[in-house]
């Protein structure tokens, strides 16, 4: 296992036991290169955009996972927006005109907090077409996913503002779209992909997780939870399972010098330590496990594995960010990305037309407080 080399320290394989699990129909190289694959038509393609904790790091975004999907409409899904996790969504070059339809499982600010890079900063970057995002319900009307979109856009009312005249504004809004967090429901379904929420048990009502199915292939993702009953049902004999791991509390007690009762009530009470994450995968049996939303740090890796090793044997893969997992009817397949760090936003088609309003009027005092450069050229 000590062979495993976290990316920051340049590793350029995945973290994985089993990095092919089945027999993929094409040769893959080692390293995937944005942009140099086409997807498959039955293909599933999974990217983690973050894969680390509220404290966002350099090395790991808060939470978010992409799935793209081979129909020929292409489209994508985004599952969680936490800190960081867009940076890493350029570097993958999938166009930011793709990026529409998001699945939010709870709204802890670490799996949101790039949601209003979304709605202001890519509208600048050319996506015209609004968004559509789905979330829990909640029993408190101000905690569930309408009073967020619209919470969102009432607070980036200055910086859509500001587009006028400048940048098409049609892809500044969003639609909220609740999803029940008591019961498993069919949440989404266009263009052959079908997207199920299940619920998950987290801090309070309103956290959900997501499967979505293909052509064939399935991919679960827990977002935040404790081992749950619900999620063992929607996940079963799946091909890809994501779920939350976290470390075990002794050692998260001693990296976030917390005391460890404390650190016991946030792993054991919240979330899920690496021998439960065992367990969850053993119960479910998917074709590859994924530990996501834990420390990739070196000298733990090992840890985590040996810990949900005491429950599992299957194959394994501890995601870090840029992990990517090719779904195939014949194999699931992780690899890492390698990926130009100064990417800047890739486009693609639009369903809406550019429009501008006309610019309005500049405020008087600018005129007199305007250096007036172009005429000192
Ligand atoms: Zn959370
Ligand atoms: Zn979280």
């Amino acid at each position: 296992m000590s062979d495993l080399i976290p990316a920051y320290l340049g590793g350029t394989a995945a973290l994985a036991t089993d990095a092919v699990v089945g027999t993929p129909e094409v040769d893959r190289p080692k390293v995937l290169t944005p942009g140099a694959e086409e997807l498959a038509a039955d293909e599933i393609r999974v990217s983690i955009l973050g894969s680390g904790l509220p404290w966002v790091t350099k090395a790991q975004a808060a939470g978010s996972v992409l799935m793209e999907v081979g129909n020929q409409q292409r489209d994508v899904f985004v599952f969680d927006l936490g800190s960081g996790s867009l940076a890493n969504f350029s570097g993958l070059q999938v166009p930011v005109t793709s990026l529409k339809k998001v699945f939010l499982t709870h709204l802890h600010a670490d799996h949101i907090a790039d949601y209003v890079t979304l709605m202001g900063s890519y509208v600048k970057a050319g996506r015209l077409d609004p968004v559509d995002v789905w979330g829990g319900r909640s029993d408190h009307q101000e905690h569930g996913i309408v009073a967020f979109v619209d919470a969102i856009e009432r607070a980036l009312a200055w910086d859509t503002a500001s587009m006028t005249g400048f940048v098409p504004k049609s892809g500044a809004h969003a639609t909220a779209h609740e999803v029940p967090y008591d019961s498993t429901e069919v949440v989404y379904e266009n263009n052959g992909v079908t997207i199920t929420s299940f619920p998950v048990i987290h801090a309070l009502n309103g956290a959900v997780g997501y499967r979505l199915d293909y052509a064939g292939q399935s991919v679960v993702f827990s977002g935040d939870t404790k081992p749950t009953r619900t999620l063992v049902e929607a996940a079963q004999g799946c091909d890809l399972l994501i779920h939350e791991t976290f470390l075990p509390p002794e050692i998260f007690a001693e990296l976030m010098s917390f005391p460890l009762e404390r650190a016991k009530a946030v792993v054991n009470e919240a979330h899920t330590p690496a021998n439960a994450a065992g367990i969850v995968f053993q119960m479910a049996e998917p074709r590859m496990a994924a530990m996501w939303h834990c420390h990739v740090l070196d000298g733990y890796i090992d840890s985590v594995f040996e810990s949900m090793r005491t429950n599992y044997a299957g194959p394994a893969t501890l995601c870090q960010d840029l992990t990517v997992f090719n779904v195939t009817p014949g194999a699931v397949v992780a690899r890492q990305a390698a990926v130009n760090l100064m990417q800047p936003a890739t486009l693609g088609p639009s369903d809406n037309k550019p429009s501008l309003d006309p610019r309005p009027p500049v405020p008087e005092w600018w005129a007199k407080a305007a250096i007036d450069w172009q005429s000192m050229i």
